[in-house]
C-alpha cells in the first residue's frame, strides 16, 4: 500500500512538474511579444467636405465626438514587427498611405509590408486626397482644404506610429470571435436591376473577431476588433463629423476599460449596411451592441497567439472591362446625371493627356502570419461579403482575422456573382471612383489566388 502510494505520488509529481514546465514554456513564448498602442485626434479644425455621399451640399458643421487614428505596434522575439494603423476615415487611398509609408521607413526603418493602413469607412469624416475628390464637384478652396487635411493626416499618422513604437512593452496576445447582428445585406433586385435597400435574406458576415492585448499581470491594454458592415448609419443629411457606429463602439469600450485602447478594423463590408439607420441614436446603439459583443469575447475562452511573425504585401494586377469609346464619353457630357457627366469629363481628360484609359490597377493583398495561431489577411478596396465567406472556408487551417479597406481603396471589389448581377457594388460605383468601367470577370479569381499565394508563402517560411 505504502509503495503503491509512493508510486502514485511520484507519478502525480512527474505529471505536475510536466504540466508546470508546459505552462512555463507556453507563458514564456506568449510573453515574448512586445506591443505598443497609441492614438491621435484627427478631428478637422475647419469646416471641410465630408466623404462618402455625393449628394451633400456644404462642408461639415462641428463634430459629434472626436475622430482618431490609432496604432498597434507588435514585435515578436526575433524583432519582426507589424504596425496596424486604424482610423475613423472613409479610407486610405494609396496617394495617402504611400507617402506616409515612406516616412515611416525613413524614420523608424519599418518596411512597407510591416505597416498596414486601415480605416472604418465612416461616411462622416473628411474627404481625403484622391478619394473620389472629383466626384463631389468641389471648389478650388474646398479642394485646398482637403489637401491641408491630408497633410495634417500624414503628420498625425507618423506621430501615432511613433507613439505606439515608444509604448512597446512585453505583452500577451489572444484571439477570439463573437457576433453582432445589425449588419444586413443591402443589395435588392429591383425592376431596373440591383438597388441599395434592405435584403434580410442576402449573405452577411456577423462575426466579431477580437485580438486582445494584455500587459503585465493580465492588465488589459487594448483590443483590435472587426465587423463587416458599412459605417453608414448616418446618411447624407448629416454634417457633423463622427466615427459612426465604429466610433461609438470604440468610445463605449474605452469608457468601460479606462486606460485601454479600442481599435476598429472593417471587414468585407462592401454590400452590408447597418440596420436600422439614418438617426444618431441608431449609430450609438449599434456601437454599444458591437462593444458588448467584444466584451463577451473577452469574458469567454480566447486562444493564445504565439510563434513568429511573418508579413508580406503583394500586388495583383486587376483588369478593367473594355472601356467606353470616346464618342460614348462625349455623348455622356450632354446627360443630366452630374455623376456620369463628371466621370465622362475625367475620362476624356485622361484620354487627351495619356492617349488611352488605364487597363489595369495594382491591387494590394497584405498578410501577417502569427506562428500557427493566427492568420491576418488585409485586402484593398470595398470588398463584398462573398470573399469573406469564401476565404473563411478556404483558409480554415488557422484562425483568420480578415479585413478589407486596407492600404488603398480604389473601388468596390465585387465577387463574380455581384459583378454579373450589376448594381452599385457590381460596377455602378466605378463612375464615382473615376475608373474607366467595371472590373473584368476574373476579378474574384485573381484576388483569391493572390491571397492563397501570399498566405502559403508566409506559412511555408514559418516553422513554429
Ligand atoms: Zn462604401
Amino acid at each position: 500500500m505504502v509503495i503503491v502510494g509512493a508510486m502514485r505520488i511520484t507519478i502525480l509529481s512527474i505529471a505536475f512538474v510536466l504540466a508546470l514546465n508546459h505552462a512555463a514554456r507556453t507563458t514564456a513564448r506568449e510573453e515574448l511579444w512586445k506591443a505598443g498602442l497609441a492614438s491621435v485626434d484627427i478631428t478637422p479644425t475647419e469646416p471641410i467636405w465630408l466623404a462618402g455621399y455625393a449628394a451633400r451640399t456644404h462642408p461639415s458643421e462641428g463634430a459629434v465626438h472626436p475622430i482618431y487614428a490609432k496604432a498597434l505596434a507588435l514585435e515578436d522575439s526575433r524583432k519582426n514587427r507589424l504596425v496596424i494603423v486604424t482610423s475613423d476615415l472613409l479610407g486610405f487611398t494609396r496617394a495617402l498611405s504611400e507617402p506616409i509609408a515612406r516616412k515611416l521607413e525613413q524614420r523608424f526603418k519599418l518596411r512597407r509590408d510591416q505597416v498596414l493602413f486601415t480605416s472604418s469607412h465612416t461616411h462622416t469624416a473628411p474627404v481625403v486626397r484622391e478619394y473620389m475628390v472629383f466626384a463631389y464637384g468641389l471648389t478650388p478652396e474646398q479642394e485646398a482644404a482637403v489637401e491641408r487635411y491630408s497633410r495634417m493626416l500624414e503628420d498625425r499618422v507618423v506621430e501615432v506610429v511613433r507613439g505606439a513604437l515608444k509604448d512597446m512593452a512585453p505583452a500577451r496576445l489572444s484571439f477570439g470571435r463573437g457576433e453582432a447582428g445589425f449588419g444586413v445585406n443591402r443589395r435588392v433586385a429591383g425592376s431596373k436591376g440591383y438597388v441599395i435597400d434592405v435584403n434580410d435574406a442576402g449573405p452577411v458576415d456577423h462575426e466579431v473577431p477580437v485580438l486582445r492585448i494584455e500587459g503585465k499581470g493580465g492588465r488589459l491594454r487594448g483590443v483590435i476588433f472587426s465587423y463587416a458592415c458599412h459605417n453608414t448609419t448616418l446618411t447624407g443629411e448629416f454634417y457633423q463629423v463622427s466615427g459612426d457606429y465604429a466610433g461609438f463602439a470604440q468610445v463605449a469600450f474605452e469608457k468601460k476599460h479606462p486606460g485601454s485602447r479600442a481599435l476598429f478594423v472593417l471587414g468585407c463590408a462592401g454590400d452590408t449596411n447597418p440596420y436600422p439607420r439614418s438617426e444618431l441614436k441608431h449609430a450609438e446603439a449599434h456601437g454599444v451592441e458591437l462593444a458588448e459583443a467584444v466584451e463577451k469575447v473577452l469574458q469567454g475562452p480566447m486562444s493564445p497567439v504565439s510563434g513568429d511573425l511573418r508579413t508580406a504585401l503583394e500586388y495583383t494586377m486587376l483588369s478593367f472591362a473594355p472601356p467606353p469609346a470616346k464618342e460614348e464619353l462625349e455623348a455622356r457630357l450632354q446627360e443630366k446625371d452630374r455623376g456620369r457627366q463628371r466621370h465622362a469629363r475625367r475620362m476624356l481628360d485622361m484620354l487627351q493627356r495619356d492617349g488611352r484609359l488605364p487597363a489595369q490597377y495594382p491591387y494590394p493583398v497584405h498578410a501577417a502570419q502569427f506562428g500557427k495561431s493566427l492568420t491576418l489577411v488585409a485586402l484593398g478596396g470595398e470588398v463584398v461579403v462573398d470573399y469573406s465567406l469564401r476565404l473563411k472556408k478556404e483558409l480554415s487551417g488557422n484562425p483568420l482575422l480578415l479585413m478589407a479597406y486596407a492600404n488603398d481603396v480604389m473601388a468596390y471589389i465585387p465577387s463574380l456573382r455581384v459583378l454579373k448581377e450589376g448594381g452599385y457594388e457590381g460596377g455602378g460605383s466605378m463612375i464615382f471612383y473615376g475608373r474607366p468601367g467595371p472590373w473584368a470577370e476574373d476579378v474574384e479569381e485573381l484576388v483569391v489566388k493572390k491571397v492563397h499565394e501570399v498566405v502559403r508563402k508566409l506559412t511555408m517560411t514559418n516553422d513554429k
